[in-house]
């Protein structure tokens, strides 16, 4: 089936409820246009009704005065055309009547005039003597003695209702011919207006439709107005925005990685092909064969980065939380790196404070210290000094690893936990770094909910600091799945 579309849907709603606005309008206005008709024809035939009671038409005994119809005719100045007017005793029997009433066999509701005598009260009521088309409208009015002041009879004064149906029907008419004309002029306004309020959406679904990879960089053109069309096509901007970043970001990091997987490998092959022109030492092959196997370990860390990196992309690096003692891991660790530290003539020193315990993953933790001391010796000329520091403070503990080596320009320290990213290229090459440790330390401290933090001096060296909460907590969601992007 066909989707229908929004802009028929909101005509469609659109002329519904324009359609019950309008049905509730016609009738009222009907009910209440009958109500007014009604009401002036009861006022009128009160007037007449309480003039006769006041005249000798009344007065005379037993209401038979001669020539009632003159006398009618003399008080109203003129023939009351189209009334029925009749004079009733107590028991409801006619005393006087017009003429017009000799023909029409009107009855007398005794029951009613019973009520009016004995109420005293004016009663309004409907005959239908003519048949359902032929509504006649009375009114009951008590003739009261103006000494006793006691009912003496009742005056009734009748009028054909056909003026008041006939408007109603005219009424009906006109709601017949205009309501459907007006719903039509409706919808088509509707219709028109809908499609006005929809054309940006149309738009923007079309801009966006052929947006692909290709022309990441086209945008929608924003409305001036910023009304909530504005808002989706500066979202959608927004969100262009971003993909493209991320876009550029996974292209850029494709090409990284195949570079630094492609640097061993010409290495390897240059080696390789030199070892085969010609017949070689045993000596020289083991140095192509040392030095390419050098190359193959140097591919295993960056390929084993990668993996790690990629896995916590995909949420599906688990990390093992348990109690962690701090004091020792780091000093075990200076232990190990005292040896490194002395082969490249730098002083390794520490201040390691007994820390509270933290909860975390061993190995992981254990990982980003190692990064960072091996970042601290890579970048740090012989001479050197180096201290790793471990203290405790607000809410959690603090690790800091502090050099006198190079520094890290300004500019490129917001830069350095992206991956593959060097501030220094040819000197972390030449000490085999892969441009990806620092992104590996900033994805274990978030997974840690902790931060990290760097301070450098071109020069005069860098510090290192990072913070991780005590207290027992779960790995970060969010943060466990460090993104190419992030
Ligand atoms: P690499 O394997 O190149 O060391 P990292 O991700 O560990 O990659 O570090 C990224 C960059 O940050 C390095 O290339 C280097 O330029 C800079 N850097 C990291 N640690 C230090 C440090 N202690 N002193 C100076 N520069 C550093």
């Amino acid at each position: 089936m066909k989707p229908v579309s929004i802009r028929v849907k909101l005509t469609a709603w659109y002329v519904l409820v324009f359609s019950v606005v309008l049905a509730c309008f016609c009738v009222s206005i009907y009910v209440m246009m009958e109500r007014k008709l009604l009401r002036s024809v009861d006022h009128r035939l009160q007037t007449m009704a309480e003039l006769i009671s006041k005249t000798e038409l009344c007065v005379v005994p037993n209401f038979l005065p001669p020539d009632f119809e003159r006398r009618l005719n003399r008080i109203f100045g003129t023939r009351p055309v189209g009334k029925f007017i009749r004079v009733l005793d107590l028991s409801g029997e006619i005393g006087s009547r017009t003429d017009n009433l000799d023909d029409t066999k009107i009855p007398v509701n005794k029951k009613l005039v019973r009520e009016v005598v004995s109420t005293g009260k004016i009663i309004f009521e409907t005959q239908y003597p003519l048949g359902r088309d032929m509504p006649i409208r009375f009114i009951n009015f008590p003739v009261v003695d103006f000494r006793s002041h006691k009912v003496r009879g009742v005056v009734q004064v009748g009028t054909s209702l056909e003026f008041v149906r006939e408007s109603m029907r005219n009424l009906l008419v006109v709601f017949f011919v205009l309501g459907p004309s007006l719903l039509f002029v409706a919808a088509v306004v509707g219709f028109f207006l809908a499609g006005k309020a929809l054309k940006p959406i149309r738009e923007i679904s079309q801009t966006t439709r052929h947006i692909t990879v290709n022309n990441l960089d086209e945008r929608i053109t924003v409305p001036v107005t910023r009304d909530d069309i504005g808002q989706l096509a500066a979202t959608i901007n927004g969100m262009l925005d971003r993909l493209s970043l991320s876009f550029q970001k996974i292209t850029q990091f494709t090409a990284d990685a195949s570079h630094e997987l492609r640097t061993p490998l010409t290495i390897m092959q240059g080696e390789l092909e030199i070892a085969l022109r010609g017949e070689r030492s045993v000596d020289e092959y083991l140095e192509t064969l040392g030095s390419c196997l050098e190359e193959v370990e140097r591919m295993a860390t960056i390929v084993n980065d990668l993996l790690l990196l990629s896995k916590s992309d995909m949420g599906q690096e688990v990390l093992n939380f348990e109690p962690v003692d701090m004091q020792l891991m780091v000093n075990n660790l200076l232990s190990h790196f005292q040896i490194l530290a002395d082969e490249h003539q730098i002083n390794l020193g520490s201040d390691v404070d007994e820390v509270e315990t933290i909860y975390g993953d061993q190995l992981r933790l254990r990982q980003m210290l190692v990064n960072l001391l091996s970042n601290a010796i890579r970048y740090t000329p012989a001479g050197g000094r180096i201290r790793v520091s471990l203290k405790n403070v607000e809410n959690g503990i603090e690790v800091a690893v502090a050099d006198t080596g190079i520094g890290i320009p300004e500019d490129a320290i917001p830069r350095i936990f992206d991956r593959f990213y060097r501030a220094d290229k040819a000197r972390s090459r030449q000490y085999g770094g892969s441009g990806l440790g620092l992104s590996i330390v900033k994805w274990i401290v978030e997974a840690h909910n902790g931060s990290i933090s760097v301070d450098s001096i071109v020069g005069e060296g860098s510090v290192f600091r990072v913070f991780l909460p005590t207290g027992e907590h779960e790995p970060a969601g969010g943060a466990s799945s460090m993104s190419i992007v992030s």
